[in-house]
């Protein structure tokens, strides 16, 4: 089976700042990979790299068996338009840690929203498409509430509803609980948890180690740029290998 994503000797740099320094790895299907590490290692560029909002300088990055930024013809390779890279943008969905809605929009409207814009759905398909979601991320009752009137982890979990909404392949956050108060953490790793049991493929930049170890198939600790440890999250947070992992984990754990 095809990889959802894989990296081979990924590099990226801005200006004579080298951030990624050679990345290798693979995401399957229906895998749940967290990613680990330092502040300033290099893990939003990376998660950058994948939806090309960021374009490697070194090395190969496929999506779903594609090579980003892309097109192959017979044995020829083709550089997107920008109307093609956002066409693929469309399959991954991307959580932040801050939630971005459209503050001037109700819940419903934030998820209805990318659909009908950019996908001409009809506003009533839409509609009805995003209460289920907005159920199923618990805000069934709150889908007429604004941004304002929603706390953090409500907002994070209509973030992550707007992202279905597209039913992307591949769904991409970037530390979605830092930003939040600890009481709202939880409600956003069980809307998290039950996506990954559904299947979805997910890459979790997280501090969340409770998160990793219980619901990650793998982890990937990189620092400076390089992946230092991966493979199965009880090794490699109970059992790290390397100084720099132990180092990292004794702070965060
Ligand atoms: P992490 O998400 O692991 O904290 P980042 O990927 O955000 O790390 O950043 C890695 C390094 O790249 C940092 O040193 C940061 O300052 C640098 N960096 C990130 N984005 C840019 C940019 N657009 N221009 C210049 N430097 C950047
Ligand atoms: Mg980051």
């Amino acid at each position: 089976m095809n990889a959802m994503v894989k990296a081979e000797g990924v590099h990226k740099s801005y200006g004579a700042v080298q951030v990624l320094k050679g990345i290798d790895l693979e995401v399957a299907p229906r895998e749940v990979f967290c990613l680990i590490g330092p502040s300033g290692s290099g893990k939003s560029t990376f998660l950058r790299c994948i939806n090309h909002l960021e374009q490697v300088n070194a090395g190969k990055l496929y999506v779903d068996g594609r090579l980003v930024g892309y097109r192959q013809q017979g044995d020829k390779l083709y550089e997107l338009k920008d109307s093609e890279v956002a066409k693929n943008r469309r399959d991954i969905g991307m959580v932040f840690q801050r939630f971005n809605l459209f503050p001037h929009m109700t819940a419903l409207a934030n998820v209805m929203e990318a659909p009908v814009q950019v996908k001409g759905e009809t506003k009533a398909v839409a509609r009805e498409r995003a209460k289920k979601l907005l159920d199923r991320v618990g805000l069934g009752d709150k889908a007429e509430n604004y941004p304002s009137q929603l706390s953090g982890g409500q907002q994070q979990r209509v973030a992550i509803a707007r992202a279905l909404a597209m039913e992307p392949k591949l769904m991409l956050f970037d530390e979605p609980t830092s930003a939040l108060d600890p009481e709202l953490v939880g409600d956003v790793l069980d809307v998290m948890r039950g996506l990954a049991e559904d299947g979805m493929t997910m890459i979790v930049v997280t501090h969340e180690m409770g998160f990793a170890r219980e619901v990650g198939d793998s982890v990937v600790f990189m620092d400076q740029g390089v992946v230092v440890e991966s493979g199965n999250p009880r090794d490699v947070l109970t059992n790290p290998q390397h100084d720099r992992t132990k180092a990292f984990l004794s702070k965060v754990l």
